[in-house]
């Protein structure tokens, strides 16, 4: 992906890399930060690009391309996910790097940004070939990571199984255990309990405190979830609990609406009948009262709160005047499009940005690693008592800012988490 300077800004090809830059910049203008830092945090502070040769089923050695970023260490170790996918590179993994920054800053969780990954098909792969997939590329990042370097995560395509091979690998390399050195571990592998629900419940957390802010009660709400994975499915039942309606959930084979009510819990049964497809779990749920409905309509349905937890971009120049909803909360990454986000903002509706929104998962990664570092697990009602307590303190600190400088949330977020690292990286110096 090729990288230019177009009126002393650096810019790229790549979509992510280059959304990530201009957002930055718009920010870093209004707050008139210092040049300097800004050209600063306009790079990574360390990329590292490796080789990664896999020994196939049928004999034949496959080379592929792995990466690992650290946008800022400036707050902390950096910390982010491991993701596999055909459409990975080095400046996608850069941008969103840069994102996970500004998402630990906000968060006020003592950490920098990461990500990394590997360009590869992981479906065409064999669970052997991703082990020793995984294996080799963790070898080959060793020298970076570590529990107060550079903390690494699941993200797409990655999982638990994937943690466990690359930090038996680099523990091995080590000669001692060190099982702070990434998060996202199996619960009786030095995981956390509470962290599977932790962004739904993160999520849900800020939909009941923006209903509690505009004087709504939850039991009248209606909500729509599109998306029913690891964050919707949680995001859904959470605000079912505390009243909320929900009307309809969807995923890749559908909406399935129910004005009076969808029976979550039922949908959680459903899904879980037996192993079926990832992702096309719900085929089949309008035999529990629903209607089936087209796969976007999710995103269009009548409803007060909308929460899109599937795909970046759904709400787009095209779509976002069909969004009847008022609140959104991005519970994926980047589902508006900065087009799309004018026009909800032009008709008063309010945009709950990903990287406050969503930020229950790296809180609960960063509850993980605590423990780790202690020796402690602590009980999943202390995990969730604490990520509740973080996500509705991070949530007013926005929601106050956005209305006393009347700007979006998503500018409010922004800079205040600009703000905490661009202290830090003037404090440290640039000897960083
Ligand atoms: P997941 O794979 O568990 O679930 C994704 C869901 O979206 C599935 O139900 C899938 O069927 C559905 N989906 C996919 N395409 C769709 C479409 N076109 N229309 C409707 N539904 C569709 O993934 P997840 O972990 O829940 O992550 C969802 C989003 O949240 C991603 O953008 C991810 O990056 C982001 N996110 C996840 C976490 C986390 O902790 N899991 C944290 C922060 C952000």
């Amino acid at each position: 992906m090729a990288d230019r300077i177009v009126n002393g800004r650096r810019r790229s090809d790549d979509l992510i890399l280059d959304t990530a830059l201009r957002d930055f910049y718009d920010a870093a203008d209004e707050m008139h930060l210092n040049e300097g830092l800004i050209s600063m945090l306009s790079y990574p502070e360390r990329r590292v690009d490796v080789s990664v040769p896999v020994e196939l089923e049928d004999g034949k050695i496959k080379v592929f391309k792995g990466y690992r970023v650290q946008h800022s260490t400036a707050l902390g170790p950096s910390k982010g996910g491991i993701r596999y996918g055909k459409e990975v590179t080095g400046a996608e993994c850069e941008g969103l790097a840069m994102l996970m920054t500004w998402k630990c800053s906000l968060a006020g969780i003592p950490y920098g940004g990461g990500k990394g990954g590997i360009a590869c098909d992981p479906t065409a792969l064999t669970l052997r070939e991703k082990e020793r997939m995984s294996r080799t590329y963790g070898a080959r990042i060793a020298p970076i990571i570590g529990r107060w370097s550079d903390i690494p995560a699941p993200d797409m395509y990655t999982g638990g199984q994937e943690m466990v091979w690359i930090m038996d690998t680099i523990c091995k390399m080590l000669g001692h255990f060190e099982p702070a050195m990434l998060t996202g571990k199996p619960i009786d592998y030095w995981g956390a309990r509470g962290r599977t629900e932790a962004t739904g419940r993160g999520l849900a957390t800020c939909g009941l405190e923006l209903m509690r802010i505009k004087g709504l009660d939850p039991s009248k709400m209606k909500v729509s979830v599109q998306g029913f994975g690891n964050v919707g499915s949680y995001t859904a039942l959470l605000l079912k609990q505390a009243g909320a309606t929900i009307v309809a959930i969807s995923d890749t084979t559908g909406t399935y609406y129910n004005p009076k009510g969808i029976n979550v819990e039922k949908a959680f049964e459903y899904m879980n009948r037996e192993p079926g497809v990832r992702g096309k779990r719900l085929e089949g749920f309008e035999k529990e009262g629903c209607e089936k409905l087209g796969i976007s309509d999710a995103l269009f349905v009548d409803c007060d709160f909308l929460f899109p937890c599937a795909l970046q971009g759904v709400i787009n120049e095209e779509t976002a005047n069909k969004v009847k909803a008022n609140y959104i909360l991005e519970g994926a990454n980047s589902p508006t499009t900065q087009e799309g986000e004018v026009i909800l903002n032009d008709r008063g509706a309010i945009v709950v940005p990903d990287f406050l929104a969503n930020a229950g998962g790296v809180v609960g990664s960063y509850f993980e690693w605590a423990q780790n570092l202690q020796g402690l697990s602590w009980t999943e009602e202390e995990y969730n008592e604490r990520l509740t307590k973080l996500m509705t303190e991070n949530f007013n600190k926005v929601w106050n800012y956005a209305q006393d400088k009347k700007v979006t949330m998503r500018r409010s977020a922004y800079i205040a988490a600009i703000k905490r690292v661009s202290d830090i990286v003037a404090l440290r110096g640039v000897y960083l």
